[in-house]
């Protein structure tokens, strides 16, 4: 039976073979949404009512036998910084409350084309800035694994929708982690596509050259056929790559790593790294080992500055990005009581809309950018980041795919960082490195750590345009996982009040 607990592949196949309708299937998230988001805040607008139509409109070209996509009728959570035409669009900021976008993205434009239903728009940090989800503008989400605890960010709403079943696939964005990260803090696969595999038009921009839309579900299946339906090339974002999207749904299925070289990233573990996440990270190594792969350590020493180079080029970029916000053509407008010119109400409005992380780095990139000190900062990093594409080539040279945690510890209690900006950005020292190349990583459930029973991610990377391979190995370490545990890993999930 076709339940809220099932992967998305079983729905898709449940809705075809007609055992289930997908009006049904929404209605069923949509209950589940209704009983479970007021601990958990998945969701900033949760639109049921387009959700319906076009589930209803599904339903009816099934009935008449039309063909369909593979997620035709499937339910999703979309992150909340994607236009989609007539639905509020935030980013998680007061400055964008109540605009409803007149057209929708590209990804949005997909989604809708192959079926998949709309559930609502997710939470997030402030204009994706920020790894906990504390900076919305709208508070904060829920970790469903433990309420006192959160799921990551920036897209920690999409990843706690997708862990507490209130939808099996979500979209989010990841410009230094924020699809990898809380995938891993809530137990959930997540994707980073390579750079310019997904568009970015009608996506609410925060560091154009780092920024990328991705998958977020709880199979490496389901997380494929996703990435296959939002992938392509786009003439509307000048950074799209032509070329045929890479097979990961293929790759998924592939379930053999035999021969496969896998290099560990001597830098990104050990020291820092919380036990329980080196133990099962190790022990899910050892299960690459037993599939046939080989491993072999490897070393990324420009690694080390990638942290504080992203940290420089992401504000800088912001800073431009986020000059739009005017109150002028769109969005909030404070102040404009007949008295003042245009450059105070602007002023107030940018004081009033814009949250402290927001405007943080808004003037440290300014700062980066600003004449006389742009090439020690803006241009140093630039140089760094050369080096760490120049690591990862290296790296590649000698395997297939590169492997690490994705984060240094399991999800921490709401409040531990959020007074601490450095501690915060430290959450995202392994995945920063993967945008910087503008190479593709996946984020891969391999257990609950022994000391607090939260979920621990692996990362999987591949260069450009090669993602099939980290879903290769995903697949296939995601299988051999199963038969050790014998049940998925969310079922250990504690029910959210019944759940
Ligand atoms: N936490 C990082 C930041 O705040 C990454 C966020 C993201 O990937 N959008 O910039």
């Amino acid at each position: 039976m076709t339940t809220i607990y099932s992967s998305a592949t079983e729905m898709a196949q449940a809705l075809s073979k007609k055992d289930i309708s997908s009006v049904e299937l929404t209605k069923l998230h949509l209950d589940r949404i209704e009983a479970v988001d007021g601990k958990v805040h998945a969701f900033l607008h949760v639109d049921s009512q387009g959700a319906i139509a076009q589930a209803t409109a599904v339903d009816a070209k099934r009935a008449a036998g039309e063909k369909l996509s593979p997620l035709a009728g499937v339910p999703l959570a979309l992150k909340d910084i994607l236009a989609q035409k007539g639905v509020p669009t935030t980013a998680g900021s007061k400055i964008l409350q109540d605009w409803r976008p007149p057209y929708d993205s590209t990804v949005v434009a997909k989604l809708k084309a192959a079926g998949v239903v709309i559930l609502g728009k997710t939470n997030m940090d402030e204009f994706a800035m920020g790894s906990s989800t504390e900076n919305s503008a709208y508070g904060t989400t829920q970790n469903p694994w433990d309420l006192t605890r959160t799921p990551g960010g920036s897209s920690g709403g999409s990843a706690a929708a997708v862990a507490a079943f209130q939808a099996p696939l979500a979209i989010g964005t990841d410009t230094g982690g924020s699809i990898r990260q809380p995938a891993a803090l809530t137990g959930i696969v997540g994707v980073k596509p390579t750079y310019g595999g997904v568009s970015r038009y009608g996506v609410v921009a925060y560091s154009s050259s780092l920024d990328q839309v991705g998958p977020f579900a709880r199979t490496v299946l389901d997380t494929a056929l996703l990435h296959e339906a939002i992938a392509g090339h786009d003439e509307r974002d000048s950074t799209s790559i032509n070329a045929p999207v890479p097979q990961v749904v293929a790759a998924a299925k592939k379930l053999d790593v035999k021969g496969m070289k896998i290099g560990v990233i001597k830098e990104l573990g050990g020291t820092g790294f919380q036990a329980g996440v080196s133990q099962r990270f190790n022990e899910a190594l050892e299960l690459l080992v037993a599939g046939g792969a080989q491993i072999v350590e490897v070393s990324c020493p420009n690694f080390e500055y990638a942290l504080a180079a992203y940290y420089l080029i992401a504000p800088s970029e912001a800073s431009s990005n986020l000059a739009r916000f005017d109150s002028m053509r769109y969005g909030l407008r404070v102040g404009d009581d007949g008295s003042k010119g245009a450059e105070e109400v602007m002023s107030i409005t940018r004081e009033a809309g814009f949250g402290k992380e927001v405007k943080r780095r808004i003037i440290l990139g300014t700062y980066a950018l600003s004449s006389g000190y742009y090439d020690a900062y803006y241009g140093s990093a630039q140089k760094v980041r050369t080096l760490v594409k120049q690591d990862f080539e290296k790296a590649f040279a000698q395997v297939d795919v590169l492997v690490s945690p994705v984060t240094p510890t399991t999800a921490f209690k709401i409040g531990e960082k959020s007074n601490d900006p450095v501690a915060m950005y430290l959450s995202d020292i392994a995945t920063i490195p993967v945008n910087m190349a503008g190479i593709g990583g996946m984020s891969l459930p391999v257990g609950l750590a022994p000391e607090d029973g939260l979920p621990v991610g692996m990362q999987i990377m591949a260069p450009v345009m090669q993602d099939d391979r980290f879903y290769r190995v995903g697949g296939a370490l995601e299988a051999a996982l199963l038969s050790k545990w014998g049940k998925p890993l969310l079922s250990n999930i504690p029910e959210l009040g019944g759940m």
